[in-house]
């Protein structure tokens, strides 16, 4: 673990994020801190382990506590279902579950829009709901990822009130991208626009919580669309799939993390870099480097201390119909969480358009496609809290609480996906990339254990399935 990273530039001895958060590995680089500054103190910047977290310049004002206070790790007691409740929790008809938090709906289906289903990550309703909240004048503009501008970075979240754009840009992004300047941009004042803000959870959650203190972003930001989210791999991911493709790193031009051509089921898409000149990589399926993602290498720190599977602050949250109904239709599906009642209305008129195909699925259902997700976030973080309280490290406030059951059950799981996390963001920038199989090598060795404890986990699961409905039907009989 990358734990108490010495930081550049740290002028001030104020509580601030870069003592209080990134320098005990919890940043994820969201950059909302950066874009709330009131001092404009902070910015982002690429660390030597292959995070982005922001850096320090100048002192702080004496009492000034804003980049904490909107900090999705910050130490604070507004934790997801608190801020839920706050958003969602008026409506009469809403309901809850401990995996999904509050809903209103859930549904499972596709966009009928142009080519939104081709190049989506999924079935393409997240693009769906952007296209149809700015369509219908809901919102004046989305805030979504997209390829960057500028020579150094591949992405950036940009201001985007253009359906064609909206469409461009479909698609997952499994690279860190911050949110400072479109935060800061949203803030500006003088001209009053309505925007939709896509993220994963933890960045949804950092939205919510500077929504709380600063009335423009309260006011303006309308609508939010979470990503469900497994991990976050930070940018030595991206290096190393463009390395292994045939494409040097440092002459990446673009990246398409899920290519749906030519798939066999819809989980195993493909990975495909450009490079400045054009010449594609060769394209990398999915099967070929799941080692790579499962075993969390090159995984963002704190991602071990998230428990937000869903979104769960989100008006509607998005996954991949990971379900055996859906496996073999690799035109891909989107399982949706709907928990705002204009959004589900806006579903419903879609449907009777013919825009869009869903259907109603049950939340239990949607909780089966997510269950390795929940349970190494929210189950096996019991063990990783305890694992730290031994380490002596500091971890924000959780719903869940440390367990020492599961630590002793889990020990060794929990230390290999560190120990995997650590060394690869370690290693990787010392590694010759002219030869790039001893490092392909270390990675395949390192994540065995791992995917063994999987492997093992899902065996174990399955008998305990197979004793209960046994048992079940015994009695029944
Ligand atoms: C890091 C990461 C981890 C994920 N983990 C899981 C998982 O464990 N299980 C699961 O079911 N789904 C996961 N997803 C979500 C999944 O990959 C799809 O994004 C989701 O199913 C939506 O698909 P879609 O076809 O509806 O979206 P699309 O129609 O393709 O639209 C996606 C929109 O999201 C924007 N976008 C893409 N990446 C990001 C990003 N990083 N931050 C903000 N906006 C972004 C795009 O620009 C586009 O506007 C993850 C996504 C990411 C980025
Ligand atoms: S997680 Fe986000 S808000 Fe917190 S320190 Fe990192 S960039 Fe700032
Ligand atoms: S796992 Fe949690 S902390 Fe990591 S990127 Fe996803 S939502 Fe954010």
């Amino acid at each position: 673990m990358d734990n108490l990273i010495p930081h550049k530039q740290i002028i001030s001895t104020h509580k601030q994020v870069v003592s209080e958060i990134v320098e005990h590995d919890l940043c994820i680089g969201c950059g909302i801190c950066v874009g709330i500054c009131p001092s404009n103190l902070l910015e982002m910047s690429w660390q030597e382990n292959g995070d982005l977290a922001p850096d320090i310049d100048g002192k702080c004002p004496p009492s000034c506590d804003a980049c904490l206070t909107v900090c999705p790790f910050g130490d604070h007691s507004l934790v997801e279902t608190t801020l839920a409740m706050q958003d969602f929790g008026h409506n009469n008809n809403i309901k809850t579950d401990p995996d999904l938090g509050l809903y209103l709906e859930t549904f499972v289906g596709h966009s009928l829009i142009d080519n939104h289903r081709k190049n989506g990550a999924s079935g393409g309703m997240t693009t769906w709901f952007l296209e149809t909240l700015l369509e219908t004048n809901r919102v004046d503009a989305i805030i979504s990822i997209n390829k960057s501008d500028s020579e150094q970075e591949l992405f950036e979240f940009q201001v985007i009130d253009d359906i064609q754009t909206i469409q461009s840009i479909a698609g997952s992004v499994y690279h860190p991208v911050d949110m400072a300047s479109v935060i800061a941009q949203i803030n500006q004042k003088g001209l009053e626009k309505n925007y939709a803000v896509v993220g994963l959870p933890c960045f949804i959650k950092g939205i919510k919580l500077a929504m709380q203190t600063m009335p423009r972003l309260r006011r303006r930001i309308k609508v939010t669309l979470g990503l469900t989210c497994g991990h976050l791999p930070n940018k030595f991911y991206t290096e190393y799939l463009s390395e292994i493709s045939g494409i040097k790193a440092g002459d990446v031009q673009s990246v398409d993390y899920r290519i749906k051509k030519r798939t066999n089921r819809a989980g195993n898409f493909k990975f495909q870099a450009t490079s400045k000149t054009k010449k594609s990589g060769s394209a990398l399926a999915f099967s070929d480097i799941s080692n790579i993602w499962g075993a969390g290498h090159f995984g963002m720190n704190a991602c071990n201390f998230c428990d937000d599977v869903f979104a769960e602050l989100a008006d509607i949250s998005v996954m991949d119909a990971w379900l055996p109904e859906y496996e073999y239709d690799t035109d891909g599906n989107s399982l949706m969480i709907i928990r705002n009642q204009e959004l589900a209305q806006l579903l419903l008129d879609g449907m009777e358009l013919n825009t869009c195909k869903a259907q109603p699925i049950s939340a239990s259902e949607i909780s089966k496609s997510q269950s390795g997700v929940i349970f190494h976030k929210k189950y096996l973080l019991e063990a990783r809290l305890f694992w730290a309280g031994l380490q002596g490290l500091k971890v924000p406030q959780k719903r869940v609480q440390p367990n020492p059951a599961v630590y002793q059950q889990h020990k060794w799981q929990v230390a290999a996906r560190f120990a995997v996390q650590s060394t690869s963001k370690k290693l990787w920038p010392k590694v010759n990339k002219s030869n790039l199989k001893l490092f392909s090598l270390y990675i395949y060795f390192l994540s065995l254990p791992i995917v063994l404890f999987k492997f093992f986990t899902k065996i174990s699961n399955l008998i305990k399935n197979l004793k209960k409905s046994y048992f079940f039907k015994r009695k029944i009989n």
